[in-house]
Formats: structure tokens, sequence, C-alpha cells
């Protein structure tokens, strides 16, 4: 059995969060017994943090003992050298909330690269727990809308950069600007997003904890990850809505519908870990080895789990580390042109000073009438 800790930080990461812990109950009532023992194996222990306690009010499926608010007038308002501040100023608060939960053998900690809190918070809280523990820590971090504005676009840009120094031992990729062809008004587009991550989430854990036909476990997952230059992103299709083929379900996964990230994944991954469900009656070898084949001819090395789930149509997960991707390059020059915005604002504003010259001439006059 898998001891797991997940982290949500800020409102996003605090939203896929309680979504892990909705999807977890296998129902939608938030009396449901929490991880049931029916469904998962793992010992899952689930911990958000924010500086806006409307936030944390505001998760339905997670328990209060496992929100930690830390107090910071209505939050930090995308600003990360302040919320790094916080953070440094509570980080013994948090870190001795991690401890009470006792030992694990990984840890996922859940992000927006954009907003404020999650965003500074989370590269130092990746930091201070791998200096702290031995085990692997995953960072599941979300981008932003690129309409969102040169504020998000600049923390993306720099709050990513320190993820990945921050000593995290992969990053999993998931992009709101990729992902809002699931449509509708912004709020149902952000449960769609998160419901995706958060299904993804759960049947790695699954399947990382189960005793498989064709093994694949922790030790496969962390070779993946390390793959590549330290970015991934997660593939999926299946389920009831499904198709009963597993050669379809396995293109599917690996086509932009089932990615988090725009990617094409036979240019740019570097490695891969592929973990197919369902019953044995639709598992083809054939059809599988040949989808696997197409996938490492093309990057290299594919770790193959099966797992024989009795009557349910074929599920498709891949993991896969990316070797380089023309999207992020694409959201760095964005963020380049963003920064220089901002600076020459800024300087608009200095040389605005010049208002103070004006008002200075009325100083010691009153209105005369
Ligand atoms: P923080 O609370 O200060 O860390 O800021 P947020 O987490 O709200 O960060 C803002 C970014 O997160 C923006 O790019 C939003 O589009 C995105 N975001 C906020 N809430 C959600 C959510 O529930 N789901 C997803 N996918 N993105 C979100």
């Amino acid at each position: 059995m898998l001891n797991i800790l997940m982290i949500g930080n800020g409102q996003c990461g605090n939203r896929i969060l309680d979504a892990v812990n909705r999807e977890s109950f296998g129902s939608k009532s938030k009396f449901a017994k929490f991880y049931s023992k029916q469904k998962f194996k793992s010992n899952v222990e689930t911990i958000a943090v924010n500086t806006a306690i409307n936030d944390l009010k505001e998760m339905k499926f997670t328990k209060a003992k496992d929100r930690i608010h830390i107090p910071h007038l209505h939050g930090v308002g995308a600003n990360r050298n302040i919320g790094k501040k916080v953070f440094e100023d509570n980080k013994e608060q948090i870190m001795r909330k991690v401890e009470e939960r006792g030992r694990f053998d990984v840890a996922f900690v859940i992000t927006s690269a954009s907003g404020g809190t999650g965003s500074s918070f989370s590269p130092l809280l990746v930091k201070e727990l791998k200096e702290r523990y031995d085990y692997p820590v995953y960072s599941i971090v979300v981008l932003p809308f690129r309409e969102e504005g040169t504020l998000y676009l600049q923390n993306a840009a720099f709050s990513l950069r320190e993820m990945r120094e921050s000593g995290t031992d992969g990053i999993i990729l998931a992009d709101n600007q990729f992902l809002k062809q699931m449509g509708g008004d912004v709020q149902s587009a952000y449960d769609g997003i998160n419901s995706m991550i958060a299904r993804r989430i759960l049947f790695l854990i699954d399947s990382l904890d189960s005793e498989m036909m064709m093994v694949t476990d922790l030790g496969d997952f962390k070779t993946v990850m390390s793959g590549g230059a330290g970015l991934a992103t997660v593939g999926f299709y299946g389920g009831d809505d499904g198709d009963m083929s597993v050669k379809t379900s396995i293109q599917k996964a690996l086509s932009p519908p089932g990615l988090l990230f725009s990617t094409d994944v036979y240019e740019e991954a570097s490695r891969a870990m592929i973990i197919i469900k369902g019953d044995r009656k639709y598992l083809n070898i054939d059809d599988i080895s040949h989808e696997v084949e197409k996938l490492s001819s093309a990057i290299g090395h594919v770790f193959k789990g099966i797992i024989i789930r009795e009557g349910e149509y074929p599920q498709v997960l891949v993991v896969l580390t990316l070797e380089s991707t023309s999207e992020l390059e694409k959201m760095y020059s964005a963020a380049v042109e963003a920064i220089n915005m901002e600076r020459e604002k800024k300087s608009r504003v200095e040389s605005q000073k010049d208002m103070d010259k004006a008002f200075s001439q009325i100083e010691g006059y009153e209105p005369s009438y």
C-alpha cells in the first residue's frame, strides 16, 4: 500500500484537490466515506493551503482539518513577492502539518502557475519537502488562459522556472488555454478541467498501487518522470462513454482531446508509461503491442501496464515526459512581451511624476470664488 501526500495551494490548487476528493468518494455526496476501501488501496492524505479564507470555505469535499489558512488580508493579489514572503513567514506552520501526517512514499503538489498564493508557495514548498524528506515530489502545474493578462503571464513564466529549480522530481503540465475547448462559461470550464485532472491523478495512483497483469510501479513512474526536460503531461481515454476497442482508446489517449497540454507526442515526448485497464475480452495483446511499438519507435522507451477489471471497457492513461515543447516556447515569448509592457507602463507612471510638479504649483493657494 502506498502512502501518498497531496497538497493543493491557492484557489486553483484547492479546487483541483477538492475535485480529487469528490472523485475519490465515488459519489456526489459529501457525507460519503472518504477513500472507501473498496475504491482505493492507497492511503491518500490531502492538505489545502491558502491565504484567502473564502477559497478554503468554498471546498465541499475536503475535510476542515485538511484546510490550512495562512492569514493575509484578502490573499496576496497576484503579487509573487508578497506571496513568497508570506510563505517564508509561515513555513514552519505548514511543514508541521505535513510532519503530523506521517511518512509518505510520494507527494504531489498542485497549483496554478499564474496566481499569487499557489504560484509563489508551491516552488518553495517543494524545495522544503525535498530538503526534509527523501520521497519523490511531483508538481502538477496549471498554466493560464493566455488572455488573462500580463501579470498572470509573467507570473507563470517565473514560477514555472522556479518550480524546475525547486528540486521537484517532475512537473506535470495542464494548460487552461489548451483545455478551454471544454466550452461553456468560465466556471464550468474550470469544473470540467479540474475533473479531467482529478480523474487522471486518481487513475495514476490506483494503477501505481495495483497488482497488474503486467507490472508498472512507482519505480517505473519515477524513471519516466526523470526523462526529458523535467516536464510531463498526461493523456487519458475511456470509461463509461469510451470505446470497446483498445487500439482506438490508446490512440485517443495520445491525441489532443485526451491530453492536458498541447504537444505532438510523437515529436516531443521523451519517455512514456501506458497503463491499460479493462475486461480481458477487450484487451487484444496484438493491438496493444502494435500501438506501444508505434510510440516507442518514435520516442524511445515506453513502460506498459495492464490491469484486468471485469466487465469494464478499456481505459487508457499515458504519462509522457517531454523533451521539448513548442507551446511553452510560445508562452515564454508572450511572457517577455508582457514583462516589457508592464515595464513601459511603470516608466510611464514614473514620468507622471511630472503631475506632482503640476500639483505643486497650487501649493499654498485656496480656491477663490
Ligand atoms: P492564487 O489563489 O493566488 O494562487 O491564484 P489562482 O489559483 O486563482 O490562480 C489564478 C490562475 O488559476 C488563473 O490562470 C486561473 O485561470 C486559474 N484558475 C483559478 N481557479 C481555477 C480552477 O478551478 N481550475 C483551473 N483549471 N484553473 C483555475
